[in-house]
């Protein structure tokens, strides 16, 4: 198919327009006409790079692609040697972050969901990012974090009285972990994100929320792929989906 038609559908798809992002979202950097190949992976790294090159690419999608809102304008160093190897094979990068974070079915948020068995019923919070749901039958904290390490094939932290029954959760994948201040307000048992940072500690011991940072990667491998896939089906398209093991 015609890149510019890949572009235009996902564009519809993933209401692209409909949301204010801290990157471009869509093609970022223009490689060939014609595409036949697409790899998918989490973020646009010189290693993803290098392995859609050797699979012979037409067209890389990722969930972190590049020139974020506030990092260095210039194309040198790291950013120089990822940019230069994209242009020399002619391969197109599209890149959709918050818009595929939020798409209802094949999202992050979403198929995180269907991952650890979240049935959604709401959503909150700046640009209604952050889904709310339940589990069909509770658990307690130190089970539930051992259902994530085994469904997401890495343990948590998980910040919370072991045995407090689990029932409600929010969760926003990725480094998501200021929201936890709204949801800590919310009539919830159990926040959970990608990343923390230290102030959790504190906001779930006094709030009694426990929270959950299971991994940024972890918690968005699942939506760029879910594209893909249905790319892949929609179009007739060849597609692989690399996942490079990333700890944080
Ligand atoms: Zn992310």
């Amino acid at each position: 198919m015609q890149r510019q038609e890949l572009e235009n559908y996902i564009g519809q798809l993933l209401a692209v327009a409909r949301f204010k992002d801290y990157a471009p979202n869509g093609l970022q950097v223009e490689g060939k006409d014609q595409i036949n190949k697409i790899v998918t992976g989490v973020t646009a790294s010189q290693a993803l790079i290098d392995a859609a090159i050797s699979q012979s690419a037409d067209a890389i999608l990722v969930h972190h692609g590049y020139f974020w809102k506030g990092e260095d304008q210039t194309i040198v160093r790291t950013k120089k040697q990822r940019i230069a190897k994209l242009l020399a094979a002619d391969i197109n990068l599209l890149a959709y972050h918050l818009p595929l974070d939020a798409h209802e079915t094949l999202g992050n948020n979403a198929q995180l969901a269907q991952k650890l068995g979240l049935i959604p019923t709401a959503r909150f919070g700046e640009q209604e990012l952050v889904w709310r749901g339940e589990l069909p039958v509770p658990m307690s904290l130190d089970t539930f974090s051992q259902h994530v390490a085994i469904q997401l094939k890495r343990p948590p932290l998980t910040i919370g009285n072991p045995g407090k029954a689990i029932r409600t959760i929010a969760w926003c994948t990725g480094g998501a972990q200021s929201y936890f201040r709204e949801a800590s307000n919310l009539d919830i048992d159990c926040y959970l994100t990608g990343e923390a940072s230290e102030f959790v500690t504190h906001l779930a011991q006094e709030s009694g929320v426990a929270f959950i940072a299971a991994g940024h990667h972890a918690t968005e491998r699942y939506g760029i792929e879910a594209l893909g896939k249905h790319l892949a089906q929609e179009f007739n398209l060849e597609h692989t989906h690399l996942d490079l093991d990333n700890p944080v």
